[in-house]
Protein backbone atom coordinates (compact mmCIF):
# COMPACT_ATOMS: atom_id res chain seq x y z
CA UNK A 1 0.00 0.00 0.00
CA UNK A 2 2.31 2.52 -1.16
CA UNK A 3 0.15 5.62 -0.40
CA UNK A 4 -0.72 4.20 3.18
CA UNK A 5 0.66 6.47 5.90
CA UNK A 6 1.35 3.72 8.58
CA UNK A 7 2.85 1.26 5.78
CA UNK A 8 5.07 3.97 4.98
CA UNK A 9 6.16 3.37 8.93
CA UNK A 10 6.84 -0.23 8.69
CA UNK A 11 8.98 0.11 5.69
CA UNK A 12 10.57 2.81 6.78
CA UNK A 13 9.96 5.26 4.55
CA UNK A 14 8.72 7.73 7.28
CA UNK A 15 10.79 6.92 10.60
CA UNK A 16 7.87 6.94 13.53
CA UNK A 17 8.97 7.22 17.30
CA UNK A 18 8.75 3.54 17.53
CA UNK A 19 8.29 2.01 21.19
CA UNK A 20 7.91 -1.52 20.49
CA UNK A 21 8.59 -3.74 17.30
CA UNK A 22 8.53 -7.59 16.28
CA UNK A 23 8.19 -9.47 13.34
CA UNK A 24 3.77 -8.57 13.42
CA UNK A 25 3.55 -5.39 15.52
CA UNK A 26 4.97 -1.59 15.45
CA UNK A 27 3.86 0.44 18.27
CA UNK A 28 4.82 4.18 17.97
CA UNK A 29 4.16 7.43 19.81
CA UNK A 30 1.02 9.49 18.39
CA UNK A 31 2.19 12.70 16.73
CA UNK A 32 -1.05 14.34 18.54
CA UNK A 33 -1.57 12.35 21.78
CA UNK A 34 -4.72 12.77 24.27
CA UNK A 35 -3.10 11.30 27.73
CA UNK A 36 0.38 11.12 28.76
CA UNK A 37 0.62 7.76 27.42
CA UNK A 38 -0.78 7.77 23.79
CA UNK A 39 1.01 5.07 21.81
CA UNK A 40 -0.37 3.29 18.66
CA UNK A 41 0.01 -0.41 17.98
CA UNK A 42 -0.58 -1.21 14.05
CA UNK A 43 -0.24 -4.49 12.69
CA UNK A 44 3.22 -4.57 9.77
CA UNK A 45 0.31 -6.07 7.62
CA UNK A 46 -2.06 -3.53 6.26
CA UNK A 47 -5.65 -4.27 6.88
CA UNK A 48 -7.75 -1.12 6.15
CA UNK A 49 -10.10 -1.11 9.31
CA UNK A 50 -11.25 -3.91 11.59
CA UNK A 51 -14.33 -4.89 9.16
CA UNK A 52 -11.88 -6.15 7.05
CA UNK A 53 -9.95 -8.66 9.66
CA UNK A 54 -11.01 -12.28 8.31
CA UNK A 55 -9.85 -15.77 9.46
CA UNK A 56 -6.51 -15.23 8.81
CA UNK A 57 -5.49 -12.31 10.68
CA UNK A 58 -7.36 -13.48 13.80
CA UNK A 59 -4.34 -14.10 15.37
CA UNK A 60 -3.22 -10.58 14.83
CA UNK A 61 -5.81 -8.40 17.36
CA UNK A 62 -4.09 -10.85 19.85
CA UNK A 63 -0.86 -9.82 18.89
CA UNK A 64 -1.68 -5.79 19.00
CA UNK A 65 -3.35 -6.43 22.40
CA UNK A 66 -0.43 -8.49 23.68
CA UNK A 67 1.80 -5.23 22.50
CA UNK A 68 -0.38 -2.73 24.04
CA UNK A 69 -0.40 -4.73 27.63
CA UNK A 70 3.89 -5.15 27.60
CA UNK A 71 4.10 -1.25 26.50
CA UNK A 72 1.61 -0.16 29.10
CA UNK A 73 3.64 -2.30 31.99
CA UNK A 74 6.85 -0.35 30.60
CA UNK A 75 4.86 3.00 30.87
CA UNK A 76 4.13 2.35 34.24
CA UNK A 77 0.41 2.36 33.80
CA UNK A 78 -0.66 -1.00 33.73
CA UNK A 79 -1.85 -1.01 37.66
CA UNK A 80 -3.14 2.31 37.52
CA UNK A 81 -5.15 1.72 34.26
CA UNK A 82 -5.62 2.29 30.74
CA UNK A 83 -7.86 2.12 27.77
CA UNK A 84 -7.44 0.11 24.46
CA UNK A 85 -9.50 2.11 21.48
CA UNK A 86 -9.89 0.81 18.10
CA UNK A 87 -11.52 2.95 15.61
CA UNK A 88 -13.54 1.88 12.71
CA UNK A 89 -14.75 4.24 10.01
CA UNK A 90 -16.54 7.66 10.09
CA UNK A 91 -18.70 7.39 13.08
CA UNK A 92 -15.99 6.32 14.96
CA UNK A 93 -13.84 8.74 13.43
CA UNK A 94 -11.05 6.69 12.24
CA UNK A 95 -8.84 8.75 10.29
CA UNK A 96 -5.77 6.64 9.14
CA UNK A 97 -7.00 3.49 7.08
CA UNK A 98 -4.98 0.94 8.10
CA UNK A 99 -5.81 -0.89 11.47
CA UNK A 100 -4.20 0.37 14.55
CA UNK A 101 -4.99 -0.23 18.41
CA UNK A 102 -4.57 3.47 20.36
CA UNK A 103 -3.13 2.77 24.01
CA UNK A 104 -3.96 5.69 26.08
CA UNK A 105 -3.09 6.51 30.11
CA UNK A 106 -1.84 7.82 32.71
CA UNK A 107 -4.85 9.99 33.46
CA UNK A 108 -8.32 9.40 34.81
CA UNK A 109 -10.51 8.93 31.47
CA UNK A 110 -14.38 9.06 31.76
CA UNK A 111 -16.73 6.65 30.63
CA UNK A 112 -19.11 6.28 27.74
CA UNK A 113 -16.14 8.15 25.42
CA UNK A 114 -17.82 11.48 23.20
P1 LIG B 1 -7.74 7.33 14.18
O1 LIG B 1 -8.41 8.67 14.28
O2 LIG B 1 -8.27 6.29 15.11
O3 LIG B 1 -7.65 6.86 12.74
O4 LIG B 1 -6.25 7.58 14.69
C1 LIG B 1 -5.22 8.03 13.87
C2 LIG B 1 -4.15 8.55 14.79
O5 LIG B 1 -2.96 8.68 14.06
C3 LIG B 1 -4.45 9.93 15.39
O6 LIG B 1 -4.48 9.83 16.82
C4 LIG B 1 -3.30 10.80 14.90
O7 LIG B 1 -2.86 11.71 15.87
C5 LIG B 1 -2.24 9.75 14.59
N1 LIG B 1 -1.27 10.14 13.60
C6 LIG B 1 -1.49 10.72 12.39
N2 LIG B 1 -0.33 10.91 11.74
C7 LIG B 1 0.65 10.44 12.55
C8 LIG B 1 2.07 10.36 12.46
N3 LIG B 1 2.73 10.81 11.38
N4 LIG B 1 2.76 9.83 13.50
C9 LIG B 1 2.12 9.38 14.60
N5 LIG B 1 0.77 9.42 14.74
C10 LIG B 1 0.05 9.94 13.74
ZN1 LIG C 1 -1.11 0.42 5.48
Amino acid sequence: MAECLFCKMVSGQIKPDTVYEDDDVLAFKDLNPQAPVHVLVIPKKHVATLNDLGEAETALLGKLSLAATRIARESGIAASGYRTVVNCNADAGQSVFHLHLHLLGGRFMRWPPG
